[in-house]
Formats: structure tokens, C-alpha cells, sequence
């Protein structure tokens, strides 16, 4: 500990399963600071002394993460550098401590990041779905009515969609998926990833509820639920000045003939031009 100067917060990954996903600056950092900050100390207790580090452990979870603000930015101010983990994987990432982080930023405290693993990029960088663009929407509601208006909200949504799941809901969630978004559209489950039992396997989600269905084994351990995004609609691809140029030669012109002039004169494709005067006459 300096006194002399401010400490830093680390916000260190840790692994999702195999413990030889530590990164070596993970090991150097939660071995070099004042104190860890831990989900679950017991638990992380054990990652640390079977990685032989030693450094102090302080509690620090959802339901005291609050009342730890004011006491955790006090001893960075006093100099201590800090390292914030949760039980698994990168913290914030559906786990505790953006209060913290927050409240540190805002104090002009650094916040460093060391980077490791997460459930949710691990599954993405296997799943073979589009990665482009995708949407993290964590962990649905634990209520059917809830959970399925959620699920309805995000009918119209192109991009590439990753959920968290937990063993005893993984069913429902499926069925849900389903009942919401059509027994064809395209899934993967990504079960169990970097542990003994990894599973990833893709297919519509009927395929999946009758796949997961079928094994008692298949509903165990810990679940990522991605979901292939809409097929774009022509209102989507369009950008509003392709819309207006469009517009404006449909009222002089057949929709064929608009459709190839606008596509040359906004680079927008004319199919999706043609698409979009056919949907709005
Ligand atoms: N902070 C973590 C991360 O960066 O991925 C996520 C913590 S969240 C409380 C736990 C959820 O993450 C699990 O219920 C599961 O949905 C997902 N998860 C964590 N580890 C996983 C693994 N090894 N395989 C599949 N999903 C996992």
C-alpha cells in the first residue's frame, strides 16, 4: 500500500470453469494487491489458494454491494489497490459491482480492466451465428407472464440475441423461445463451456427443446441460449435518405424502374428498395 498516492481498482476476470483459463496478469494483479473484493469469498477463497496466492479476501456481493461503496472508496483513497472478481468470469457482466465501479470512476479513482473469460463471448465465438452486431439480454425474468412479454418485446430484433440461463429454467426458457419466436427460427445451447461436459449444439428450437428434452443429462450445469436474429424487414435496411429518394421517384416512376434509380443513386441494394415500395404503396 502507498499512502502517498490513490490506489487503483482492478476489475479482474476469472475463469467460467477450467482454472487454466486464469491470464497471467490476472495472477499477477490479484497477487500483488491489498485486498480482493469477492462474490462469494468462500468460493473465491478456494480459486486463490489453489492458484497459491494469499492476498486478503473482503465480501463483496449484490445484496452489500451499497453499503460497501463508501468503505471500499475509503481505503482506495488511502492508497489500497484493489481487485474486484465474482464467482466466475468478468464482473458486471450479469454479476455484482457496477455500483462500485461507478462510484470509483466518478471519484477519479482508475479503473483498470483485466480481461479474461466470459460465458456469453465464449458461446458467441462458437455458436456460428452472426457476430457482427448481437445483443446481451442477460438473464430473462423468472416469471412465465413476464418472461414472455419480454420475450414478445423483442420480436423485431435483427441482431444475434444471448441469454443466461440457469439449469432449472433452461426447459421453460426454451419452450418460451418457441412459443415466441417460431419453432424454426435458429438456436444454439452452449452448455457446460471450457468444463468436462461442454456441449454446443445448434439446430431450430424445436430441434433443441426436443434435444434437450430427451437427456436429463442435457438440463444440467450452466447455460448460454443463443438466438438467431429476424430476417431483416426492407423498412430496416433502408436508411431514412434511401426511403426519401425512393419516395420521390415512385411518384414519377413504375416501381421497377424507381426502385433501380434510387438504388443507383443511394447504393442501397434494389432489392430491398423494391421490397420497401411494395410494403408501402
Ligand atoms: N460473469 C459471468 C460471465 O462473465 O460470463 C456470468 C455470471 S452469471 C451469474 C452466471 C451465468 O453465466 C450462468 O447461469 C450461465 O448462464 C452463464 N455461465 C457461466 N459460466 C458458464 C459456463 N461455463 N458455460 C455456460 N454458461 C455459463
Amino acid at each position: 500500500m502507498n499512502v502517498d498516492k490513490t490506489g487503483v481498482l482492478y476489475v479482474v476476470a476469472t475463469p467460467i470453469g477450467n482454472r487454466a483459463d486464469i491470464t497471467q496478469r490476472a495472477l499477477s494483479v490479484l497477487a500483488s494487491v491489498d485486498q480482493v473484493l469477492a462474490e462469494d469469498t468462500r468460493h473465491s477463497g478456494t480459486l486463490l489458494r489453489t492458484l497459491g496466492i494469499g492476498t486478503p479476501l473482503l465480501s463483496l456481493h449484490e445484496h452489500n454491494e451499497q453499503v460497501q461503496v463508501d468503505p471500499v472508496l475509503a481505503r482506495l483513497r488511502s492508497g489500497a489497490d484493489l481487485a474486484l472478481i465474482s464467482d466466475a468470469g468478468t464482473p458486471l457482466i450479469s454479476d455484482p459491482g457496477y455500483r462500485i465501479v461507478r462510484a470509483a470512476r466518478q471519484a477519479g479513482i482508475q479503473v483498470i480492466p483485466i480481461p479474461g473469460p466470459s460465458a456469453l463471448i465464449a458461446a458467441l465465438s462458437v455458436a456460428g451465428l452472426p457476430t457482427d452486431r448481437f445483443v446481451f439480454e442477460g438473464f430473462l425474468p423468472a416469471k412465465t407472464a413476464a418472461r414472455r412479454a419480454h420475450l414478445q418485446s423483442l420480436a423485431g430484433e435483427t441482431r444475434t440475441l444471448v441469454f443466461y440461463e440457469a439449469s432449472h429454467r433452461i426447459q421453460e426458457c426454451l419452450s418460451d423461445l418457441d412459443a415466441c419466436f417460431g419453432a424454426e427460427r435458429e438456436a444454439v445451447i452452449a452448455r457446460e463451456l471450457t468444463k468436462t461436459f461442454e456441449q454446443v449444439h445448434a439446430g431450430t428450437l424445436a430441434e433443441l427443446n426436443a434435444w434437450i428434452a430427451a437427456d436429463a443429462n442435457r438440463q444440467r450445469g450452466e447455460f448460454v441460449v443463443l438466438l438467431a436474429g429476424a430476417a431483416p424487414t426492407a423498412d430496416a435496411e433502408l436508411d431514412a435518405e434511401a426511403q426519401r429518394v425512393l419516395k420521390l421517384l415512385l411518384a414519377e416512376l413504375p416501381v421497377k424502374r424507381a426502385a433501380a434509380l434510387a438504388a443507383e443513386i443511394t447504393g442501397a441494394r434494389k432489392n430491398a428498395l423494391y421490397q420497401y415500395a411494395l410494403q408501402h404503396p
